[in-house]
């Protein structure tokens, strides 16, 4: 099934990280402007979620996953 990649707009810091060529190899994450809170392109995403792991404040989130606060999820046991 594939991946919904989402960024959560209330934890994110616009700090570019997810954005560089690095992380997201497909482009896929998009700031129209400078400050903007950036977006996941659905069409471009390959749902490798290295923007996931890269993010330093946690706020990518696949939405087909248990969130962090169930405690049988393995997002919680990975310490992400
Ligand atoms: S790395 Fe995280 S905090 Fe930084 S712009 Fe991307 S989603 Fe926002
Ligand atoms: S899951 Fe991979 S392809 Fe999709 S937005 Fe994140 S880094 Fe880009």
């Amino acid at each position: 099934m594939r991946p919904i990649l989402r960024i959560d707009l209330h934890v994110c810091q616009t700090c570019t990280t997810c954005q560089a060529r690095t992380v997201c190899k497909t482009r896929a994450i998009v700031q129209y402007e400078r400050g903007d809170l950036p977006i996941v392109d659905a069409s471009r995403c390959r749902g490798c979620m290295v923007c996931i792991r890269a993010c330093p404040f946690g706020a990518v989130r696949n939405d087909e996953r248990p969130t962090t606060n169930d405690e049988s999820s393995p997002l919680k046991q990975d310490g992400i």
